[in-house]
């Protein structure tokens, strides 16, 4: 599904390039469930950022099913990122003045499908993280777990064939962050491709496979 070959990502600070991604290579399947361990700094977001299509590499070449992302045009790409992947953050990403559902359903603006089967797509996927009774609110007057379960259904509601999360849980409480990696081994139960990034071994266990970065490389 994803192959990465001798990728590299440097970031120009000043007059320096500094290397953030040192030529990896990366192959996942389709359905696969894999952690990106590694310490701050050691490239973690930068990888996603790249596989998630938000960043391009400086050198080596990116497939996703097949196909050369490097050669596609900016339209081509944000369709890919609109209608293959779903995204989740650490800091949740909501739209401050939306509510619950205008937020989920924010997606649907990239797409010209029946209004109809929309609006049953987002309930479905309100549902199932289990927000149905706080459609209306607006994310201040969520707390933090309820906020990430938004912004897995946003994720979701599209029914991308990836989810990239980064560091998912690295705001949230113990519990908080449980109940969001059974909402993640619940879509990979699904048949979901998932890249869970994490600098937390617990976390990082809930994977089939783990993988680990280290200034910019992998172990
Ligand atoms: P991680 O997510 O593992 O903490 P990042 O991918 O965010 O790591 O960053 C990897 C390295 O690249 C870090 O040293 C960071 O400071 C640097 N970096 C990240 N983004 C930028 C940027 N936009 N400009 C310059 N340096 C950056
Ligand atoms: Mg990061």
């Amino acid at each position: 599904m994803i192959e990465l070959r001798n990728v590299q990502k440097e970031y120009n600070v000043g007059n320096t390039a500094f290397p953030a991604l040192k030529k990896i290579n990366f192959t996942m399947a389709t359905g696969e469930f894999i952690a990106v361990m590694g310490r701050s700094g050691s490239g973690k977001s930068t990888f996603l950022n790249i596989v998630g299509c938000l960043t391009t590499p400086t050198a080596g070449e990116y497939f996703m099913a097949g196909e050369n992302i490097g050669t596609m045009t900016d339209d081509a790409l944000s369709l890919i990122r609109s209608q293959k992947i779903g995204f989740i953050f650490q800091q949740f990403n909501l739209i401050p003045n939306l509510n619950l559902y205008d937020n989920i359903s924010l997606p649907f603006l990239y797409t010209t499908h029946a209004g109809h089967d929309l609006h049953r797509k987002t309930l479905d996927v309100i549902k199932r993280v289990g927000l149905a009774k706080k459609i209306f609110n607006r994310p201040h007057e969520l707390s933090g777990g309820e906020m990430q379960r938004a912004a897995i259904a946003r994720a979701l509601v599209n029914c991308p064939e990836l989810i990239l999360a980064d560091e998912p849980t690295g705001n949230l409480d113990s519990h908080n962050g449980d109940l969001i990696l059974e909402i993640i081994e619940d879509i990979h139960d699904r048949g979901g491709s998932i890249i869970l990034v994490t600098h937390d071994e617990k976390v990082a266990a809930r994977a089939e496979k783990i993988v680990a970065l280290e200034d910019g490389q992998f172990l």
